[in-house]
């Protein structure tokens, strides 16, 4: 008999607990169908709400619920990596609490996984519910992203996924304390269905995202999965470099020739203005890989957990 391990990050989702189980529920039968354990990992992100007790409450009606509870909010890319750590399954699902990952779409993906693919991962094609300019950003995002990484990174992929054994050790396997869990997916390889489906919106309470959050995100995901910038950076300077030469050799003859009337001092402030910036943008670039390699290297756990079921 095999095991399917439901991993659920919760942040501040009292309200959806229950809903989220009696969805999950709702493919028992086609579990005992297949002969599929299951268990149910509520990975607790260190919520403010009283998400950790409906958790307990579920757990005294219903046996294979786990909770592994954070001593303060890690976000949702480490409770992922909590929860695949405390699973056992031979299989691994990832699902948002707030029923926006639909159960249903379960059984398709386990017929994908028997079928031979090591991953059935799930996007949405559409992004109805979501204001217009979040996903005008999104789009570009991810269109910049596919250029500069080489991690394949999927417009609209979710994080729910279903994987096997296989899978999630490798994805345990990348240890690094900035985890941007699209790229993650991506990076591991191996074969993956995609399964396509409509946006779904949130049934109780709201996002955890705000345009800033997002934004940071975007931030955090190219400086883990791609060094172009970097270069960029360093294209920049040559050309800098290149520009200001001609314009040398320019000025030295034209002074030569015509003599050196003295003017041009606004121009010559805007050019100082206009290179410091660039300098100061650069040494920005630059530091944000080394913000992040400054924390790579202080190897700090990736969460931490106060309580958690064996
Ligand atoms: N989440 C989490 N930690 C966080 C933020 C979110 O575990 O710091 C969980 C949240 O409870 C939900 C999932 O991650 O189950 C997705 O969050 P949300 O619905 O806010 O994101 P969206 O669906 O809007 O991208
Ligand atoms: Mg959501």
């Amino acid at each position: 008999m095999s095991m399917l391990s439901a991993i659920v990050p919760c942040y501040n989702e009292e309200e959806n607990v229950f809903p989220f189980f009696e969805e999950f529920i709702k493919n028992a039968a086609f579990f005992e169908k297949e002969g599929l354990e299951y268990e149910l990992i509520f990975v607790d992100d260190g919520s403010k709400d009283a998400t950790v007790q409906m958790v307990k409450k579920l757990q005294e009606q219903q046996k294979g619920v786990r909770l592994v509870s954070f001593s303060r909010n890690f976000g949702k890319e480490a409770a992922i990596y909590a929860g695949l750590q405390y699973s056992k399954g031979d299989l691994a699902a990832i699902m948002d609490a707030d029923l926006q990952d639909p159960p249903s779409l379960l059984p398709e993906m386990y017929g994908y996984i028997r079928e031979g693919y090591d991953m059935a991962a799930t996007r949405r094609v559409t992004r109805k519910g979501e204001p217009p300019i979040r996903s005008f950003f999104a789009r570009q995002f991810y269109k910049l992203m596919r250029r500069m990484s080489s991690a394949d990174i999927v417009d609209g992929a979710r994080d729910y996924r279903l994987m096997t054994r296989q899978v999630v050790e490798a994805i345990l396997s990348i240890k690094e304390y900035n985890r941007f869990s699209k790229g993650i997916f991506g990076w591991v390889g191996f074969r993956t269905k995609w399964l396509e489906y409509e946006n779904v919106e949130r049934v109780h309470g709201e996002t955890k995202w705000s345009f800033w959050k997002l934004f940071l995100y975007a931030i955090d995901g190219i400086v883990a999965f791609s060094t172009v910038p970097l270069t960029v950076v360093a294209i920049l300077g040559v050309i800098f470099c290149v520009v200001a030469l001609l314009l040398l050799l320019f000025f030295f003859f034209r002074a030569l020739i015509f003599g050196d009337p003295t003017s041009g001092w606004p121009s010559l402030v805007c050019i100082i203005l206009l290179v410091s910036g660039v300098q100061l943008m650069c040494l920005g670039v630059i530091g944000q890989y080394l913000s992040k390699a400054y924390l790579e290297v202080k190897q700090r756990p990736i969460y931490i957990v106060k309580e958690a079921d064996e």
